[in-house]
């Protein structure tokens, strides 16, 4: 098949072809695809992957679904505005590798986009289908998965070369996805690059936060290798402003910064007993799993296997953890959390998959106080129901306590998941930085420059703790502002 006119990619006679191949009413009237996925009785045994992907031949069908919309709206939907109808339309062609070259103008990394991103309430809320058509939207974000991982399987793909030096060295502070995408873009224009990391891993959260049974780890080593590849430095175990400063940088000859650090500071709620042992935040409990052995034999650093385990909050953070704790053999593992399930922050795939794995739900509920032992290890929780106000003026219903309705519940263990802060850590080495009352990096929204010359930041840094799709699209527009900054263009 040919494709000509690469710049107008509607104009070309093969997508006027395709489209004209069905009619749209032909095309409403497929069923959306279902994700095979692992069966709960399985998984709660095991880290292994719940969602097993689409195959070819139904990316193909699901791919008929798109009526390439005139003016589509999931682009608009897409925080990075991926040209969503144009993939998909190499997918209904057949054509996958150039499918995934299309997303990548955008996104630099849509195996992790397509397992972990919010499509529900991004592209997918937008699409046609739902928004105006009152069925399914169409599977965008399984689509993205298919050939992201098709690319990345498939032999043929060339990989990315090593961008010819210009001898200019940039450092991107933090290996999360808003480094990691800031490294790929600056590596591609010839910069020399440097990730400092202080872990002893690279990928952030997608490597200490979410589990392996949502994102494996061997899809952002593959990346991590295609970014070596590229010519990207890597160093480990280096907490920029504490092991190295920022003039020693400067001294080593680096020109510019990408500050890309997260938001690694847990927020705690201040209620009696938090200091038990046995209650900890979803930070350290997913770190100590995921990255430090914990779970396993043999290990430097255990943790505490929960029977009776409550997780408080309803993020992506709070079902990471429960299920996690449900892997780890907890008997009962519960959420708790202040609103009803219609506020829950948590992608809904995600509720669905804890419920279906055993999860408890207390909604409408919140801890006041923790209970503890002889030894200081937390053994019960005081809670309180909660009502919801009326919507107040940003639309949200507020939870109240309903008073007299405190009861307790047994736990050994509390999985405080409650919301992180930005990482402090390079703001109080830096006292000209300019930070927010919350403590994010203040930076402008085109270039993510921030009020120090030549150092740009991005993600939850500058965010609080948003997603892996904002972060990436920062760290790629903060690339571009490094650039137009080292090339004189600002
Ligand atoms: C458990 C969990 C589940 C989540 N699930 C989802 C989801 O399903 N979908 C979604 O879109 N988002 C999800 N998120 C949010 C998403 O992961 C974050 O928004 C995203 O990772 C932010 O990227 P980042 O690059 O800004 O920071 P991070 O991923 O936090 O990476 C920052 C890195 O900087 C390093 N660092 C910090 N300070 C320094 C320093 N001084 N020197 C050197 N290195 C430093 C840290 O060690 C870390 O590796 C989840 C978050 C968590 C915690």
């Amino acid at each position: 098949m040919t494709q000509p006119n690469e710049d107008k990619p509607r104009d070309q006679q093969w997508r006027k072809d395709l489209k004209k191949s069905m009619t749209a009413k032909e095309r409403t009237l497929i069923e959306r695809v279902r994700m095979p996925e692992v069966e709960p009785s399985e998984r709660i045994r095991s880290n292994v992957e719940v969602n097993q992907g689409i195959s070819a031949e139904m990316a193909l069908v699901e791919a008929k679904r798109c009526l390439d919309c005139p003016d589509p709206q999931c682009i608009k939907g897409c925080p990075v505005n991926v040209d969503i109808p144009g993939f998909i339309k190499y997918v209904e062609a057949g054509d996958f590798i150039k499918a995934a070259e299309t997303i990548k103008k955008d996104n630099a990394f849509p195996s992790v986009c397509g397992r972990v991103c919010p499509q529900e309430t991004q592209c997918e809320a937008r699409c046609m289908l739902a928004d105006k058509l009152n069925k399914e939207a169409v599977a965008i974000g399984y689509l993205e998965r298919f050939v992201a991982d098709y690319a990345r399987e498939s032999e043929n793909v060339s990989q990315p070369l090593k961008a010819e030096s210009n001898g200019i060295k940039v450092a991107v502070i933090g290996s999360g996805p808003a480094g990691l995408a800031a490294a790929g873009d600056l590596a591609k224009m010839g910069y020399e690059v440097t990730v400092f990391e202080a872990l002893h891993e690279f990928g952030g959260v997608l490597k200490y936060g979410i589990p392996e049974f949502r994102l494996p780890n061997t899809i952002i080593d593959k990346e991590i290798e295609t970014l070596k590849l590229m010519g990207v430095t890597f160093m480990k175990n280096i907490i920029a402003g504490r092991t190295i400063s920022f003039d020693d940088l400067k001294n080593d000859g680096f020109r510019a910064f990408f500050i890309g650090s997260g938001a690694g500071l847990p927020n705690f709620m201040n209620i009696p007993g938090e200091n038990f042992n046995g209650v900890l935040s979803s930070n350290e409990y997913l770190t100590r799993v995921n990255l430090m052995g914990a779970a396993r034999k043999g290990f430097d650093t255990p943790v505490f296997m929960g029977k009776k385990v409550a997780v408080i909050g309803g993020g992506n953070t709070a079902m990471d953890s429960v299920r996690t704790a449900k892997r780890l053999g907890a008997e009962k593992a519960m959420i708790i959390y202040r609103r009803s399930f219609n506020e829950m922050p948590a992608r809904k795939e995600e509720i669905r998959h804890a419920i279906e794995e055993g999860i408890e739900f207390l909604n409408l509920h919140t801890p006041v106080e923790y209970f503890a032992d002889e030894t200081g290890h937390v053994n019960r929780i005081k809670l309180q129901r909660m009502d919801l106000s009326e919507p107040d003026e940003s639309g949200r219903r507020k939870p109240v306590p309903v008073p007299g309705s405190e009861y307790e519940i047994e736990a050994d263990m509390v999985i405080v998941s409650v919301g992180v802060s930005p990482n402090p850590l390079i703001p109080q080495s830096l006292p000209s930085l300019k930070v927010s009352r919350h403590g994010t990096i203040l930076v402008d929204d085109s270039h993510m420059l921030s009020s120090i010359d030549g150092m740009y930041a991005g993600g939850d840094i500058v965010r609080g703790g948003a997603t892996v799709i904002l972060a990436m699209g920062d760290g790629r527009r903060a690339a571009q502002g490094i650039h137009e900054y080292l090339s004189g263009k600002s």
